[in-house]
Order: structure tokens, then sequence, then C-alpha cells
């Protein structure tokens, strides 16, 4: 008789920032393993409901395509010759040339405790900042702009606030496929929907009104939204008098934008733009959803706080269905920067200040800090390009594809004397790059935390066996630091010895209730034991003294984490981007995900179900457009900009204005010659938070 062992495992999605739960039941046949998922209903996030890329995981498992033993220089290596090699480099480049010499870049897709060894041992160990990560290029302007107006990077809302609503604005967002479970819950209330998009798409198509603006023209649109609040006397006097500052020199700033302005700036039919501005003004619960649309522009940061602006006014923060909502694109990014993993954080919310080096040193027991921050994203490739960062770690990502310039990152890389690679997938644009492979876990295999967009902590857990030599990053981290010579200070055995770690920290020396103190403390978790780690159900930081259960909704005191406890304006004058349109490259390119892909399908490619894609990204093209460059619907096509070119199918559609392009993110040279389209944008970034600026690419266009 066969027999059959059937487990089922809790644990979380490791796709989008919505964070869903997910109960996975595998089935034990001898060696062979077999997994089925489901949603899971007592995740609060999404209470048994999966979207198709969610609901297809268990068709993502399986050892093709995996990296299953080290690579040193194209040969097969074990683990000790590998960890060996690495570490005297590592040593070696920093006794030579110093500790910025070296570098690290990670992932929204690892786990909080994989992100707060490589930061210990970089920030803390190593002594260098050099630590950054993809999450740059998905909300780092979101980061800065709370930090500004909150005084942290401190999500206000939670989720059953989108079923509070009266009125969702969704801004820069295809929340129906890029946040698809998020997106029902919305459906599901009663709210009326604005979608702010210069394209139409599935989201827009469910809206009550869609504003196609001008690319780019966001922050005059919430300019001028601020500036009719007041002439309608929607304002809450109160709340602005007693929790905010920096009000008046605002409101001049923003006064130049009369309806009239607005509307011909952001190009839009002024009635539209003034059944918005009325809407707003009198729905009480308005909370404001977005993604990359504002973040991924080089004014992402002033763009984030135009909106931040408009919720201070009102005093619509901190209440049942009200806030600025930033929508997390990966499963962990506000997980790795709660541990510090931007180059221009040190740990725990903590930025380089000396008294917060001072205090880390003394929680680590190092006496080596960094005292300076690291190099953003875009500056760490080009000093990689120079010859500045001569040894660097990249973990589970692929910045080879998704960076800015990407060509000339992946050259870079290739002249670059170390580059070593983890990841759970052999063939890369990146692993082409490497010296070094290490063979990661993934979903599935990992055992950790991920923290999603409403601040809650959830757990993913493992339920197979990893493949081959598979090893978890956090081991590989904690190896190498003992290899460098720090073992004691990194002597885990298992991630919850990690996590007790963090959560001490989140909590060391910080002034609870006061003025200046930290958003992110989950010191109620520092003495969690493995059984209670294990069983671990999703909460939402803070978790501490004072909210022992979790805190749902952040600000309901009107006290904020700033220097005087007070919310601070922020004037914005509206910037244009960038990238400009010329004779030369008349149109713009936006870009952005597809519904059942995910960045670069090495997961949902291998999905049958997923797999209703072309072998070339689709470019989407007005007709008026494609008439006037000669182009036929289907016809390979080929978009051209001063850095790159692409090439793609084009695909005609009024759904996109003339003038304006559309491609996905997906495709890497190793699926497709010419495929990607972050090879297209120029590293221009954002003054304040380093996000490149990837909506507005101006570009030629030609058939094939
Ligand atoms: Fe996964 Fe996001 Fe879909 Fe939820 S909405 S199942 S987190 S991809």
């Amino acid at each position: 008789l066969e027999h059959f062992r059937a487990q089922k495992t809790c644990t979380t999605c490791p796709y989008c920032g919505v964070g869903c739960g997910v109960t996975a039941t595998v089935k034990n046949r001898g060696d062979e393993q077999a997994a089925s998922v489901a949603g899971d209903e007592q995740h609060p996030a999404n209470a048994g409901r999966l979207c198709v890329k969610g609901s297809a995981l268990a068709e993502t498992l399986g050892e093709h395509g995996r990296l299953l033993r080290p690579r040193l220089r194209g040969r097969e290596c074990d683990w000790d010759s590998a960890m060996d090699f690495m570490a005297r480099q590592f040593k070696r480049t920093i006794a030579e040339h110093g500790p910025d010499s070296v570098a690290f870049y990670l992932s929204g897709q690892l786990l909080t405790e994989d992100y707060y060894v490589a930061n210990k041992l970089m920030k803390g160990f190593i002594g260098s900042g050099n630590v950054d990560t993809n999450s740059r290029l998905c909300m780092s302007s979101a980061v800065a702009a709370y930090k500004r107006a909150l005084g942290a990077d401190a999500v206000p809302c939670c989720y059953e606030d989108l079923e509070e609503a009266e009125l969702v604005v969704l801004v820069g967002s295809n929340a129906a496929w890029t946040h698809p479970i998020l997106f029902q819950r919305m459906q599901a209330a009663n709210a009326k929907l604005v979608v702010i998009d210069p394209r139409a798409s599935a989201t827009s198509e469910m809206a009550d009104l869609h504003l196609a603006i001008t690319p780019g023209s966001d922050g005059a649109l919430f300019n001028g939204l601020l500036r009719f609040l007041s002439e309608v006397n929607s304002l809450d006097r109160e709340f602005i008098k007693n929790h905010t500052e920096n009000f008046s020199q605002t409101l001049d700033t923003a006064g130049e934008w009369t309806p009239e302005k607005t509307a011909e700036y952001c190009g839009l039919p002024l009635d539209q733009l003034m059944e918005f501005f009325t809407l707003f003004s009198h729905s009480e619960k308005t909370i404001s959803f977005y993604s990359q649309g504002i973040n991924q522009s080089s004014s992402g940061t002033d763009k984030n706080n135009a909106i931040i602006n408009c919720h201070l006014a009102t005093g619509r923060i901190g209440k049942p269905g009200a806030g600025p909502f930033s929508i997390t694109g990966q499963p962990n990014a506000m997980g790795g920067r709660e541990v510090g993993g931007l180059a221009n954080m040190l740990a725990a919310h903590m930025d380089f200040t000396p008294e917060n080096i001072d205090r880390v040193g003394r929680f680590w027991r190092s006496g080596s800090m960094a005292n300076k921050p690291g190099l953003k994203a875009v500056d760490l490739f080009r000093a990689i390009e120079n010859g500045e960062i001569k040894a660097v770690w990249i973990m589970a990502t692929n910045p080879a594809v998704s960076m800015p310039d990407a060509g000339r990152v992946a050259r870079a890389l290739e002249k670059c004397p170390l580059v070593v690679v983890s990841d759970c997938v052999a063939d890369t644009d990146t692993a082409r790059c490497a010296d070094l492979l290490l063979p990661a876990t993934t979903w599935g295999e990992k055992n950790g935390t991920v923290t999603n967009s409403e601040r809650r902590i959830s757990r993913q857990r493992s339920f197979l066996t990893p493949p081959g030599e598979a090893r978890h990053d956090w081991q590989i981290i904690c190896d190498l630091a003992t290899q460098m010579g720090f073992g004691e200070a990194f002597a885990y055995t298992h991630p919850v010895d990690i996590f007790r770690e963090h959560a001490a920290l989140s909590g060391f020396e910080n002034q609870t209730g006061k003025p200046g103190s930290r958003a992110f403390d989950i010191s109620a978790l520092e003495n969690l034991s493995r059984r209670e780690y294990d069983q671990l159900q999703p909460v939402q930081w803070p978790v501490n003294s004072a909210n022992p259960e979790g805190t749902q909704r952040l600000f309901a005191d009107g006290r904020f984490y700033t220097a005087s406890g007070r919310a601070q304006f922020v004037p914005v004058q509206p910037r244009s981007p960038e990238q400009k349109r010329s004779a030369e490259y008349p149109l713009w390119l936006n870009s952005g995900r597809l519904r059942d892909q995910w960045h670069t399908m090495t997961r949902t490619g291998r999905a049958r179900k997923l797999l209703d894609h072309s072998e070339l990204p689709e470019i989407q093209i007005n007709p008026r457009d494609a008439k006037h460059w000669h182009v036929d619907d289907g016809q390979l096509v080929e978009v051209r900009s001063p850095r790159g070119t692409l090439c793609g199918r084009a695909a005609l559609t009024g759904a996109q204005k003339a003038g304006e392009l559309f491609a996905p993110i997906h495709w890497s040279e190793t699926l497709a010659y010419r495929a990607r389209v972050s090879a297209l944008a120029e590293p221009v970034t954002d003054p304040y938070s380093g996000q490149p600026e990837f909506k507005q690419l101006s570009v030629q266009l030609k058939p094939l």
C-alpha cells in the first residue's frame, strides 16, 4: 500500500506587498514531495482569498532551473571552497582598499532575518554603509516623504480602512493587477473609486472617475487640490493648529495652482478636475492609495508629500477610513527597511547620527561601526563601474535587468573584480556576470518573517526540503561573518535567535510615546520562545509595552514621530520629468507589471496557467501613433531611447494615449534579445530618496 503523509503549513505569499496568508499542504511519498496551496482563511490580509498568481504557487515549485551547488568561475565546487574564496577576497579587498570598497545589494524577496544579519555584518562589523536594496527602486520616495511629514517611515493606515472609506483615490496604481486582493476588498466595499493614471487600465475600468493626467503632473494636481480645499473651507483648522507645522508656507506655495492652471498643466478637462476636487472635499473618509506611478519619478518624494499635505490639511489621518496609504510592491520591502536595509539608514529605523551609531555599536558590541551612509543603488552601481567598489555580493535580485541603464550595469558587473550572486535560480542576467554563484533556498524552504504594506509582520514557514546544496541566506551571511573573524556576533542557530535580537534592538533606548521616539518598535516580541515564534500570528507594529497586541492604525492621538511631535507640511514646487520628449525621441514610454507575472518570471514563468504571454514583451501603442509610425498590430517593433533599445510586438489599443507607449517589466536578456525595458531608462533619480525615474522615458518607435 502507498503511504501518503499530508502536512498543512500556514505561510505567506512571496509576491506582492499585500502579504496574503497561504496554507500549503505537502504530501510526502518516499523522497517525492507534492504541494497544493489555498488561501489562509485566518489571515487578516486576505481571509482565504488568493489572486491568480498566489493560487498558482504550487505549480512554480520544483528543481527545474534551480541553482543546486556553488559555482566558482563557472565550475561547481563545494561550500567550503566557495566560502573560503569569498572570505579571502572580501578580506583582501577591505585590507587593501578600505571597507567602502565592498558592498551588498539586497532584495525585497529576502526575509527580515536575512536582511538583519546582512545589515549587521556590513554596517556593524565590516564598517561600511554600503548595503542597499532593490526596494530603492520600489518605494524609497514613499519612505522619504513619510519621514519628512510624519517623522518616520510609518504607514498610517490598515487594510480595514479601505473598507471603511467613502472615497478611495488610486494614484499611479493599477491595483487590479498589481495588488489584486486589496482591489477586491475595495470593490466589495461601498467607496467611490477615483483613478489618477495617464493610461486606462483594468483598475480605471472599474473607477467612478478616471483622471488620465499628463505623465508626471501629480504634484501640481495635489497642489491644486490643497488650494481648492482652502478656498471652499474644507480644511480642518483645529487639526492644523494643534498637530502640524508649516501650513501657511505650504499653502502659499500651492496658491498659484488655480483650477484652470491645474487642469491645463495636468491635461484634464476642467469639469473632470472639479468633480474630483469636490468629491475629495465632501468625503470625510478618504484614502489615497498610491504606488510606483508616484514613486518611480525624479520628483517622487515631493509628489508623495503633495498627497500627504492634503490629508494633513483635512485631518484625514489616523482615523478609520482615512489616510495617505503607500502600497509596497514587494513581499518584504518593509521588513528590509525595519532592519536598516537602505544605505541611508543604520538599523531599526535609526539614521546615521552620532548618538545612533554609538547606540547600535553598544548593542551589537562592535567597535567598527560604519560612520556614514553608504551608496544608494544607482550610485552604488556607478561606483562599481568606476572601480571604487571592487567586491559586491548581490542577493536574490537581478539588477542587470531591473536597474536603469541596465546594459551599463551588466557591463560594470562584468569588469568588477569580484561579483558574488546568491540566488535560487541558476541562470539570470546577473548570474551570468558572477565570479561566484551560491545556491540559496527560496519560498517553501525558507523560514522567517516578512512585513506587508499595512505594517503586518507574518511568518513565512518552510514546508519543503531544500534541493541540492541550497542554504538559507542568513546562514550563508553568518558563515561569511565567521570566516571573516566575527563569528561570536553571528552565532545564530535558528531564525528565532535573529528575530529576538532584531526585536530587542527595536526597543533599545527607545523613548516610547515621547517626541522623537522611533516608530518601529517590536520589543514586546524580544523574548519569544522558539515555539511562540513558530506559532506567531500576524501582527501590526508597533508591538511594545504600550501596544502589546500590535497597532492597527497610527497617529490616532495626533502625535507624530517628529522632534516636535507635530506633522510637517512640505511645500511642493511641481517639477516635470527629467527625461524630456524631443524631436528625436518624441514619445513617452511607461512601464509596469502584468496581472499574471512577477518580476523577471523566474517563478511565475513556470506555471502553465500563468503562461499566457508571448515570447516577447507587448508594446502597447495608440492606433494614431501606430499609423504615424507605420506599425501594424502584432508587428515586431523597436523602441529606442538615448540609452538602449527594446524589441517587442506591437499591441494597438485605445487604452494608451497618443504620444505614450507602455511595456511590461518582466522580460530579461535570458528570455529574449533586447527585451529589458529598464535598459532604456536614464539613471536619473529623486534628490531625496535616490529612487530612479522609470515611468516617463523619452523614446522613438519604428517597425522592424
Ligand atoms: Fe500573493 Fe499579492 Fe496575489 Fe495576495 S494579492 S495572493 S500577496 S500576489
